[in-house]
């Protein structure tokens, strides 16, 4: 995972954009060196796949919290939810669209499932490359741990 705020750096020779330097990241970058996720959309680190566009991956979290637990990612790099919000080219509105997909496709549309986007510290963000966790198959709980 990059440093936020900090110069990533990047393996690629894909264009690289980077938004303003003050206030919150939004930074997009076709691929970051030592992102998880970056890897897992390049292929280089295994994951069970369960749906993809050609912005969007989704794939089996490894340490599932619930009967369904799948990750939906743009393939390209955002460190978090406002970085994807401030792209404003609809990959947000993919993103989401992509959940209610895998939910469907898990057979828990209808019974209803939960999408989250942990973000910063305090949200409990691990992985520095914005996710929805699509997690259901059993009643969710609220609050929220
Ligand atoms: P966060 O804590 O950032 O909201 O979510 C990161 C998620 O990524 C966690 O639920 C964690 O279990 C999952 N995760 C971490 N490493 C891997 C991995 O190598 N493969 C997969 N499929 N999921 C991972
Ligand atoms: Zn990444």
């Amino acid at each position: 995972m990059h440093q936020r705020g900090g110069a990533p750096r990047v393996r690629s020779s894909a264009t690289i954009y980077v938004g303003r330097r003050a206030g919150p990241p939004h930074v997009k970058i076709g691929c970051v060196a030592d992102c998880l996720f970056c890897r897992i959309a390049a292929g280089e680190v295994p994951a069970t796949r369960v749906l993809e566009s050609s912005r969007t991956i989704a794939f089996r979290d490894i340490n599932p919290q619930a009967p369904v637990h799948v990750l939906v990612i743009p393939r390209a790099h955002y460190d978090d939810l406002p970085a994807l919000a401030a792209a404003g080219d609809g990959l947000l509105a993919e993103v989401a669209a992509q959940a209610h997909l895998v939910a469907s496709q898990e057979g828990i549309a209808d019974s209803g499932y939960r999408v989250v986007f942990n973000t910063g510290a305090n949200g409990g963000q691990t992985v520095g490359h914005v996710h929805a966790h699509v997690i259901g198959g059993r009643q969710m709980t609220w609050p929220p741990g």
